[in-house]
């Protein structure tokens, strides 16, 4: 067994080893699972959130909910234990989509969040102005050991219903978070989460119309808060997006 897996078999690099990560999968998981998994997850997301009249990647964060507690050890995380909060979180448009209705639901004030989340917007605006290639910018890293936009005053997560699925990729089994390492956390535990962005990229392209489909590549590209909160407030004020 690889090192960087613990005794319960669990990946423990967290989020600092991408590669290593999908290798883990790879390794844990074989092909037919991963398919058989995949199919079964964007079809049930689609019929709960039909049957619920939830979206279907609300209904497919329940499904991962239901799946966690059937399948993995019991969480050491709990409420106020913010130790995953202080570093970069991408998300996908039908994610951030999801937040802005638990921002709506929860009457939350976005530009409140701007306001507060200044230091690390101000680097990933540099960095958008910048010529620099995004895609090979570290998102993560830029606004690492800063607290997520979305981390409340009393260190609980504001729209942890809806928190993205990078959240969620990251969690403690056991205790280990005094040693404040990100490394810690662990991941890749059960396929259901494995193949997690593949089916929200799915359940994306499925709900948007016929004639924008061809901008799908099979991925979706993935954003920083910061960049999703500067273009909510683009949009606001009516300047054309980037
Ligand atoms: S969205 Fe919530 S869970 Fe995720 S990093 Fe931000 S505060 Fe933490």
């Amino acid at each position: 067994m690889p090192a960087q897996v613990d005794n319960n078999g669990m990946f423990i690099q967290g989020m600092t080893q991408p590669d290593e990560l999908i290798k883990y999968i790879k390794a844990r998981f074989p092909e037919n699972e991963i398919q058989q998994a995949y199919a079964q997850m964007v079809d049930a997301s689609k019929a709960l959130g039909k049957d619920e009249k939830i979206t279907p990647l609300r209904a497919f964060w329940k499904l991962l909910e239901q799946t966690y507690q059937k399948k993995a050890p019991p969480l050491q995380c709990g409420q106020g234990c913010a130790h995953c909060c202080y570093t970069g979180v991408t998300l996908t448009q039908m994610e951030w989509d999801g937040i802005l209705n638990r921002v709506e639901e929860k009457g939350i004030d976005l530009d409140e969040i701007i306001e507060r989340s200044q230091r690390t917007i101000k680097k990933v605006l540099e960095v958008l102005k910048s010529k620099r290639n995004i895609e090979q910018i570290d998102w993560h890293n830029l606004v690492v050991n800063q607290p997520c936009p979305f981390l409340g005053e009393d260190q609980a997560c504001m729209v942890y219903e809806d928190r993205p699925l990078d959240c969620r990729l990251v969690v403690a089994y056991r205790d280990v978070c005094q040693s404040k390492k990100l490394e810690h956390a662990q991941r890749g535990v059960v396929v259901e989460e494995a193949i997690g962005s593949t089916v929200i990229a799915k359940l994306q392209h499925d709900q948007t119309p016929k004639f924008k489909r061809r901008k799908f590549h099979g991925t979706q590209p993935l954003r920083l808060f910061q960049h999703w909160l500067i273009l909510w407030q683009d949009k606001k004020s009516g300047k054309k997006k980037k």
